[in-house]
C-alpha cells in the first residue's frame, strides 16, 4: 500500500534507538524527510546515517534534550513547517509512590505529558493551515492498564492522553489527527535494562528471565521496533484521516479485555 507520504516532513523525537527509531525508519521508507532527535550525539548521528543509507531520505539529526524549552526550539527551528510529529521521550523510573516528591512528579509530567503538549501547540496550527497533519504520541500500555511500579508513567501519560482526546476532535475537521500508540513489551534497550534489573533481583540469569517473560505474552515473544514503526507510519498515512483521538494498544494481546 502506498501510504501517500512521499515528500512530507516529520519530527520524530527520542529516535536514536528503540521505538522512536522504528518510527523514523518506517516513515523514511515512505519517502518522508526527517528531523530526529536524542541527547547522545554519537548514537543519534549513527542512526541518522543508518536511516539515510537504508532509505535515501533526508535526515537532520539534532542532539538535544527534548524535555527542555531550548531543545524543543532547536528541533522546531531545524524542521520548519512539519506534516508529522511523533512525540516520544524516555520513560520515568519505576518505584513506590510514597518515595516520590513533587519534583519527581514535575519531571515525569514534563517529560511524558507537557513536552508533547508543547510540541503539539507549536506545530498544530501550521498543520491546520496546510490541511494535513498527523500527530502520534508514543505512550504506554500503562494508559490502558496501569503498571503499579510505574505510577509516574501511569499518571503523566494518562494526562497526555486525556488532553489529546479533547483536541483530536477539534483538529480532525482540518485533516489533522492526533492518536496514541501504546507499547506493551517491545524488545528495546529500555525493556532489556528493566529486565536485567529484575533478573538480578530474582537471582536468575538474564537470558532465562527474558525467555520466561516473552513466553508469558500471548504472542510468545516481545514486539519489534519495526512492527511498532509500521503501525506509526500507517497512522501517519493519507489513509488514516478518519482515525483520531484513538489509542492503539500493541501488546501481543497481553491486555485481557474484550475491548
Ligand atoms: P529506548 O530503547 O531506551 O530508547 C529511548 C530513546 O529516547 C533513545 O533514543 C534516547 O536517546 C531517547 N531519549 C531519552 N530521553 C530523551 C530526552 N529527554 N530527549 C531526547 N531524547 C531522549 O526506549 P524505548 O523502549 O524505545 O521507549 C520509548 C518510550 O516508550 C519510552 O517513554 C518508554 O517508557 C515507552 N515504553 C516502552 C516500552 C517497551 O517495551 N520498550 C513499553 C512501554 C512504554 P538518548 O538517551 O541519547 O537521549
Amino acid at each position: 500500500m502506498d501510504l501517500g507520504l512521499k515528500g512530507k516532513k516529520a519530527i520524530v523525537c527520542a529516535a536514536s534507538k528503540g521505538l522512536g527509531k522504528g518510527c523514523a525508519m518506517a516513515l523514511a521508507r515512505e519517502g518522508v524527510d526527517l528531523v530526529i532527535n536524542a541527547r547522545t550525539k554519537e548514537t543519534l548521528d549513527a542512526t541518522a546515517d543508518e536511516i539515510r543509507g537504508a532509505t535515501g531520505a533526508a535526515v537532520t539529526a539534532i542532539a538535544c534534550d527534548i524535555t527542555t524549552p531550548e531543545g524543543r526550539a532547536e528541533v522546531l527551528d531545524a524542521a520548519g513547517p512539519v506534516d508529522i510529529l511523533v512525540n516520544n521521550a524516555g520513560g520515568p523510573p519505576p518505584g513506590n509512590f510514597r518515595d516520590w516528591s513533587v519534583e519527581d512528579w514535575q519531571k515525569a509530567l514534563n517529560a511524558n505529558m507537557l513536552t508533547a503538549i508543547e510540541l503539539i501547540r507549536l506545530t498544530v496550527d501550521g498543520m491546520i493551515e496546510r490541511r494535513f497533519g498527523r500527530v502520534v504520541n508514543i505512550t504506554s500500555g500503562a494508559v490502558k492498564a496501569p503498571i503499579p511500579i510505574l505510577g509516574l508513567s501511569n499518571g503523566a501519560r494518562t494526562g497526555l492522553t486525556g488532553f489529546c482526546a479533547g483536541i483530536a476532535r477539534e483538529t480532525v475537521r482540518h485533516n489533522v489527527t492526533i492518536n496514541g500508540l501504546l507499547p506493551g513489551p517491545f524488545d528495546t534497550d529500555r525493556l532489556r535494562g528493566n529486565m536485567k534489573l529484575q533478573a538480578d533481583r530474582a537471582g536468575v540469569p538474564y537470558e532465562t528471565f527474558a525467555k520466561q517473560q516473552a513466553e508469558k505474552n500471548p504472542a510468545g515473544r516481545f514486539g519489534t521496533a519495526e512492527e511498532f514503526g509500521a503501525a506509526c507510519a500507517f497512522l501517519c498515512s493519507v489513509h488514516a484521516g478518519f482515525i483520531t483521538g484513538q489509542n492503539l494498544l500493541m501488546d501481543g494481546g497481553a491486555f485481557p479485555g474484550t475491548l
